[in-house]
């Protein structure tokens, strides 16, 4: 059996209780090297067989899943925060369908959650935004015309963007030609919730200058919108005057 887990965003105490459980019990462990915290793999038992996917290709991590079924091992594929977000779980859940081998998913704490609890906020406030959209810029891997980030700004929703923090020049452009006025809140997450954690507040117009003076262009979330600004309206759910299925109306 093959369990693609998801690792938390960084933190150790941030993966799920079922992620731990099967990360102690496994034979076998391939983790993100990139980007799982490595602290995590304390939690293997001695005789674990540990393999970083960095240095290896989908082949290579397919091969490893293979001889561990054939060897009736558990492999544990270790990816950073949920594996259903930039995973490139897809493939590798294709390949073992090919090969009759099961497998299942266990969730995980993506790091734009991770995010919003180091900056303390809260991506949907009423009268802001409803909506927040996960978004990245194009890199080696390329982005569907459609979802061309000054088309997504034009809604001026909440936004984070993984994978773009070496792009940030171009990034601002689109955002604002999308849309979004230059002065509009937004911060560069660096590594949330590990210990070297870094947070910078900023605007959509000066995102790559904050992050070059922070000397940030990889491992960071960017997150935009005025959800990261101060004004927003109460929600109805804890308004005394609004009445609903478990709460009468304050009269
Ligand atoms: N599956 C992961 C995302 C993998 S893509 C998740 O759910 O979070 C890798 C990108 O995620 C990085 O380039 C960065 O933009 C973001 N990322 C991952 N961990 C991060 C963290 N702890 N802090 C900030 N950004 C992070």
């Amino acid at each position: 059996m093959v369990t693609f887990i998801g690792a938390g965003p960084g933190a150790i105490d941030l993966i799920t209780v079922r992620g731990k459980t099967l990360l102690e019990t496994a034979d076998i462990v391939i983790y993100a090297g990139s980007l799982v915290n490595p602290g995590l793999l304390d939690y293997t038992k001695t005789t674990c067989e540990i393999f970083n996917s960095a240095e290896m290709t989908l082949e290579q991590v397919i091969a490893v899943m293979e001889r561990g079924e054939r060897e009736k091992k558990t492999t544990v594929r270790l990816h950073t925060g949920d594996p259903s977000i930039y995973g490139a779980i897809r493939e590798q859940m294709d390949m073992l369908t090919e090969r009759g081998i099961e497998y299942t998913v266990v969730p995980g704490v993506s790091s734009f959650c991770g995010a919003a609890a180091a900056l303390k906020t809260e991506y949907t406030l009423p009268d802001v935004s409803q909506t927040l959209i996960l978004t990245r810029m194009e890199g080696r891997t390329p982005v569907p015309e459609k979802e061309e980030i000054s088309k997504l700004a034009s809604h001026k929703s909440s936004m984070a963007l993984f994978l773009s923090s070496s792009l940030l020049e171009e990034l601002s452009r689109r955002l604002i030609s999308g849309g979004y006025e230059a002065n509009t809140p937004a911060a560069i997450v660096y590594k949330a919730t590990w210990p070297d954690e870094k947070i910078v507040r900023t605007c959509v117009g000066e995102l790559y200058t904050a992050a070059k003076e922070n000397n940030i262009n990889k491992t960071a979330l960017i997150l935009v919108g005025d959800f990261l600004g101060t004004g927003y309206s109460r929600s109805k759910l804890y308004d005394p005057a609004f009445s609903h299925e478990f709460r009468e109306a304050v009269k």
